[in-house]
Order: C-alpha cells, then structure tokens, then sequence
C-alpha cells in the first residue's frame, strides 16, 4: 500500500551526502540500545549500509521480532515488509517505514475486497472447501489474514513448493495470491499440467474462466505480478547465450515462465546471493533481479563478472522512495521521542495473519 507522505522540506532532502552520512550514524549512536534499522537487499546503497541486519523481508521481520529490547524498528523497505514486522513483533515495538510511498505494486494488485469477491463467485461453482487459499509473503496483511481464516497458507519464494504441495494434500485446489508467475513456476516445478493451471483474470467474471475450466483446474493463479522481475525476457536470455558461452543465467521465480525455464538456476534472493558468492573465481553470471541487489554482488566480488540480464535498469521504483534524508528525519524524530511514520495492523487481522504465517512455519 503506498500512502501519502509528510512533507519533509528541503533542509532533508537537499543536504550533502556527506552530511546526511555524520547525522545518520550520530543519531544511530544516540539510539543505541533501543533502535534497529533494516534493510531489504533491494535498497540502494546510501541507505542500506546503515542497516544493522539485511535480508529478505520474512528474514528481517523475524529478526526484528527477536530483537524484543529493541522498540523501535525502522524497516527500509516497503509497506507489507513493515506489516509483518508489526504482526511478528511484540506490543511493546514500534515499526516505522521511513516513506509512506514505499508500496509494493505487486501487493497492491490483490485487495481484500477482490479476493472476497472471487471467493464468493468461485463458491457458486466448486465446493468452497476444498479450495485451500496460499498467498505469497509479497501481499497485504489484510490478505494473509483472509488466507489465516480459511485454512491456507503463507509462502515464500524459497518454499512456495512445498507449500503447494501441502495445499494440494489438503483440499482438491489451490487459490494462489498475488503473484501469477511464482505461482506458475512452482506449479511447473511440481509437474502439475499446463491445462491443469488457470488464470484468474480480476476484475472480470469467474476470473475470465468458464464454470468447466474451474472445475477442472488445480491452481487458480491470480494475475498480479512484480513490475521489476516481468522486465527480463526470453529474448535477454537468448542476448547472453549469444554473447558469452561461459556464461551462468540465475533469476528469480518472479519472472516469466519462460524467463525461469531457460535459466540455468532459479531462486529466491538468498539462494541468488548465496549461489554468486559460493561460485569460483571467474565465473560469469546473468542475473535477473533488482538491480541493486546485482550491483552490489558486482561490487563484493570482483574476482567474477556479474551483470543484470536486461540491459535496462530493472530497479525498484516504491523501495528506492526511500532515501537517507528520509532515514534522518525519522531518526530525528526518534531522538525528541516522537514517532513518525508508524506501521501497525489491527489486532484481529494481526491475529488471523499470524496464523497463516505460523501455518507455513510448520510445513
Ligand atoms: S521488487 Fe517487485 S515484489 Fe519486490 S517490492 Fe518491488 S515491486 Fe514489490
């Protein structure tokens, strides 16, 4: 969710870096003890390397959910990433998101009130139980919550695999939120038919699908995707292949299937990191993720050659809104003991995504 953010003013926004650097790392020092900064591997780097932890967004909310003597937790990120830690951490914790315009786009494209409204079309057709609904981390947690109340299931895309076959154990189909293409990729992975996949098209009746293609289905995939991961195509895989023969192709399970089916290793953010940096001297990667993330494996290892698949900036737009000069505001404020720019849930939707995020837990 992107909402508006409090004018600032130009004394934040248009200091020299230089100074921005000193006031972070004071206030940091002078909210030793209470503060944790986050940082989610897509940040740039002005503001990520004054993270005290880096992750990916599950990592991070439980991280910051065992630091309980820590109250305030600034989570450089987007919005849903700043929910989770709200519904993981304790009463006693503050989440803040440094700009409220940090949203998510792919979250953004399942709203409670579509999902509740396919659900019903979808109970005038099929017997609503045996749909066990899975959502992606990447989601509202307004969504998780509708997910926690009917059996289902959060996912990862490290575990998006094992949690479909969980789902598909317990009832006959999978309602899988909001990202079509991990959706698509795990159910592939799985050897689950092509015929057997369906699209559900919001916004149009029964998802675009007659009663029959339903019925026969085993995964509803809703068509939300990530506006960074459906930049890279089969055509820059096939560029590289041409380019450079010794060349490695890792992407994300975000990407089109196409994209995925003609790298050579595909994963999520950690296996990306971690596959690059165990790899020998001299290696040569394609990677098809958030370009920040690939520039810092650039920067960190240049024994290997690493480039972006695409030869576009495939960046981040809502996570790059955060900039240091938003960072020290919030810090600023910290300081005086005032509190901006709070994420909270509400209690019964805190209580029934916490179910959903449990569920996965234990598969
Ligand atoms: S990279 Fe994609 S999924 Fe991640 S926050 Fe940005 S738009 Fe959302």
């Amino acid at each position: 969710m992107s909402l508006p953010q409090k004018d600032i003013g130009p004394h934040y926004l248009e200091e020299k870096e230089e100074v921005l650097v000193e006031k972070i790392n004071t206030r940091k020092k002078e909210l030793n003890g209470q503060l944790l900064l986050l940082s989610h591997h897509y940040q740039q780097e002005s503001v990520y390397r004054f993270a005290d932890m880096t992750g990916d967004s599950l990592k991070l909310a439980k991280h910051a959910a065992g630091a309980k003597d820590r109250n305030y937790i600034v989570f450089c990120g987007v919005h849903f990433m700043a929910e989770s830690a709200d519904i993981l951490t304790s009463e006693k914790q503050v989440v803040m998101l440094p700009d409220l315009r940090a949203g998510c786009p792919m979250a953004d494209m399942a709203t409670l009130d579509e999902v509740q409204w396919a659900w019903e079309e979808l109970s005038n057709v099929i017997p609503i139980g045996s749909l066990i609904p899975v959502t992606y981390v990447n989601s509202s947690a307004r969504i998780k919550a509708f997910v926690g109340k009917n059996h289902g299931s959060v996912c990862t895309s490290s575990n998006a695999e094992r949690v479909l076959t969980w789902a598909l154990d317990k009832g006959e189909k999978v309602f899988f939120f909001p990202d079509e293409h991990l959706g698509r990729n795990s159910a592939s992975a799985l050897g689950i038919k092509d015929e057997e996949v369906v699209l559900w098209d919001r916004g149009k009746p029964l998802g675009g699908n007659p009663p029959d293609k339903i019925k026969q289905a085993k995964i509803l995939l809703w068509n939300g995707y990530c506006t960074v991961h459906m930049q890279f195509s089969a055509d820059h895989v096939q560029m590289w292949r041409n380019k450079d023969p010794e060349i490695k192709i890792i992407v994300h399970p975000e990407c089109r299937h196409e994209v995925v089916a003609g790298a050579d290793i595909y994963g999520s953010t950690e296996t990306i990191i971690n596959t690059i940096s165990s790899s020998p001297p001299g290696s040569h990667w394609a990677v098809g993720t958030e370009i920040n993330l690939v520039n810092r494996l650039n920067n960190q290892h240049p024994d290997k050659e690493i480039h972006s698949l695409s030869p576009f900036q495939c960046l981040c737009s809502t996570m790059y809104r955060i900039k240091p000069g938003y960072l020290l505001w919030i810090l600023d404020n910290l300081v005086e003991g005032k509190v901006e720019n709070q994420i909270t849930v509400d209690p019964e939707t805190a209580e029934f995504a916490r179910i959903s995020l449990d569920r996965m837990l234990k598969i």
